[in-house]
C-alpha cells in the first residue's frame, strides 16, 4: 500500500490537471467564438474549416506547407493556428490565423513562435517564407487590436474553479443519498 500522503499528492496533481484541462477547453471555445466575431467585424464569413475554406488558405501557399514548403496532397492538410489558441498566445480561430501545414510541422510546432519555427524548418529559405506569411496576414488583415489577456485569464480561473466546485457538490449530493 502506498503512504496516505503520497496518495493525497497524486490526487491533488490529478485534480489540478483536470482543472487545467477544463479551463483550457473553455479558453479555446472563447477564442474560437471571438474569432468568428472578429471575422464578421472584418466583413468576412467566419472561418469554419470547410473544404472550401481549407482550399482557399491552401491556394495562397500554392498548395504547400506554409512552414517547410512540402507539397500537400488533398487529404493531408493540417489546419494550424499560426498564433496558438492558448492562454499565452491568445490566437483566434479566424481568417489569417489558420494556416495550411503538413502533419509533421503541425505536430512539431506545438505552442512555439511561428517566426522561430520557420527558421527551424526552412533554413536558408526562412526569409522568403517569413515574407510569404506576412503577405498572407496582410491579405486577411489579421491584426486583432483588442487585448483579450485580462478577460481570458479571468475566464480560465473562473471556469476551472466553478467546474471543480460543481463536481464536488455533485459528489456530496450523491454520497448523501447512500
Ligand atoms: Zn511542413
Amino acid at each position: 500500500m502506498m503512504p496516505a500522503s503520497r496518495g493525497a499528492d497524486l490526487y491533488a496533481a490529478l485534480m489540478a490537471r483536470a482543472k487545467a484541462d477544463i479551463a483550457n477547453t473553455a479558453l479555446r471555445i472563447f477564442l474560437h467564438n471571438m474569432g468568428a466575431a472578429y471575422d464578421v467585424e472584418r466583413g468576412l464569413v467566419p472561418y469554419k474549416g470547410t473544404k472550401d475554406d481549407v482550399a482557399k488558405i491552401k491556394e495562397i501557399f500554392l498548395g504547400r506547407c506554409c512552414y517547410c514548403d512540402i507539397e500537400l496532397g488533398p487529404g493531408d492538410v493540417a489546419q494550424d493556428h499560426l498564433i496558438p489558441m492558448n492562454k499565452s498566445g491568445l490566437g483566434l480561430h479566424a481568417w489569417g490565423n489558420v494556416v495550411p501545414a503538413c502533419g509533421p510541422c503541425n505536430a512539431k510546432k506545438q505552442g512555439g513562435d511561428w517566426r522561430d519555427f520557420i527558421i527551424q524548418r526552412a533554413g536558408e529559405h526562412a526569409l522568403e517564407r517569413h515574407e510569404r506569411m506576412y503577405k498572407f496576414l496582410d491579405h486577411y488583415g489579421y491584426k486583432p487590436v483588442q487585448d483579450l489577456r485580462a478577460v481570458a485569464e479571468e475566464l480560465y480561473d473562473e471556469v476551472g474553479a466553478i467546474a471543480m466546485t460543481l463536481i464536488e457538490s455533485k459528489v456530496k449530493r450523491v454520497r448523501a443519498k447512500l
